[in-house]
């Protein structure tokens, strides 16, 4: 069997090497560290932000940012529909009640007019939500000018979920420093990797401050052990965070390779009736961590599926699109605004869409592979 190409796997920078020795070498095997403390200052200096938490995942650093704005039981809080369900789980966490926002056409990501709708809604009910999750789907920025603009006008914070789009910027902005709080994520398929890890950025270095308390078991200041409100055990260790700098000292050199990966797959693929890539906001820079595109049904005879189960067949992973999470069974209860009454965007977006190998190591070589059996389908 040929060996296996992946949709998106680690991509060590060989530095990682010389942190985890540091931490050896002078014992910070202990939870947090130098590294801890470096990781934080040289994130928050990369993206432009005042501070920065690390933790022990992006999911972590949801939580948190629901926590410190005080979401509870029983509250709703609005969250982008077309994601990974980690953006929503941390809702139910805290017992309180999601509401799905549908996508519009131009960057797959939240709608703002489905978004009016849900929040003028709200407001008639007397109900607006504790905060807005506004995710940033493979690298593409939502439209945050837009987005935060509604927001503001209901006076409602907004968590941008920039998992996917560490290293993306939007208008010259970087990705995760729009709303109240940013949320990264260094799990092993994202665009860098602590093998699991996440951070929370803000300009509001109390709320990181509570953020760091919160995620050490809530200890108060007293020698013995007290504790006054829940909390929890969600820091990054200092080895892991040691991975973490190196990884960001080639960030920007990924999101290249993976520009890179999506422009080949234009070249080769863009010219071809029905085949039509993920777009790419004007005045946004993605860090194109998946390449994603759609097949359009009425000139393409073969399903995303099918594309999926052939390149399989040659031990190539592929991914549909995110399912929506308001069709997950998980969220069944839950209420959803259309981007349009008759134009259901991030469903549509699901039965055409898949995503194809778009990890920073694949070589050239393995993507001409992909390639040419991509072309074999769709060229039929
Ligand atoms: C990966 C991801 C997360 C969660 O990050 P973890 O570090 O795996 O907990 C959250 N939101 C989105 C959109 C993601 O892709």
């Amino acid at each position: 069997m040929t060996k296996r190409i992946f949709l998106s796997s680690p991509h060590m920078s060989g530095n990682e090497q010389k942190y985890i020795n540091e931490a050896f070498e002078t014992n910070w095997i202990a939870p947090l560290g130098p590294n801890v403390n470096a990781f934080e200052k040289e994130m928050a200096a990369y993206a432009g932000s005042a501070d920065a938490a690390v933790l022990s995942s992006g999911t972590a650093a949801i939580h948190l940012a629901l926590e410190l704005l005080g979401v509870e039981h029983g509250d709703t809080v609005f969250c982008s529909s077309l994601t990974f369900v980690a953006s929503a789980n941390p809702i139910l966490y805290l017992g309180a009640v999601p509401v799905f926002i549908d996508s519009e056409e131009e960057t797959w990501n939240m709608s703002p007019d489905a978004l009016k709708r849900a929040l003028e809604e709200a407001q008639a009910d007397r109900k607006l939500p504790k905060a807005v999750i506004v995710v940033n789907l493979y690298g593409q920025s939502a439209k945050m000018d837009e987005l935060m603009a509604i927001c503001d006008s209901y006076c409602v914070p907004v968590i941008e979920d920039a998992a996917e789009s560490l290293g993306s910027s939007y208008k010259g902005k970087k990705s995760g420093t729009f709303g109240k709080f940013g949320v990264y994520s260094f799990n092993g398929n994202k665009i860098i990797t602590t093998s699991g890890g996440g951070m929370l950025i803000s300009d509001d270095v109390d709320a990181l401050a509570k953020s760091r308390f919160l995620a050490t078991q809530a200890r108060d200041a007293a020698p013995h052990y007290q504790h006054s409100v829940v909390g929890y055990n969600y820091r990054m260790s200092n080895i892991l965070a040691g991975v973490g700098r190196a990884q960001l000292e080639v960030l920007d050199e990924r999101v290249k390779a993976r520009r890179d990966v999506f422009d080949r797959y234009v070249e080769a693929l863009g010219g071809i009736e029905g085949v039509h890539f993920m777009p790419e906001l004007e005045g946004t820079y993605s860090n194109r961590w998946l390449t994603a595109l759609t097949l359009d049904p009425d000139k393409v005879s073969i399903k995303p599926y099918a594309l999926m189960d052939a390149l399989e067949a040659e031990n190539i992973e592929g991914r549909p699109v995110w399912k929506p999470l308001h069709l997950q069974p998980l969220f069944e209860e839950c209420r959803f605004y259309p981007h349009a009454e008759d134009d259901v965007v991030s469903e549509r977006l699901f039965s055409e869409g898949l995503c194809l190998p778009s990890g920073s190591n694949m070589t050239v070589e393995e993507q001409e592979r992909v390639i040419s059996l991509l072309k074999e389908y769709l060229l039929n």
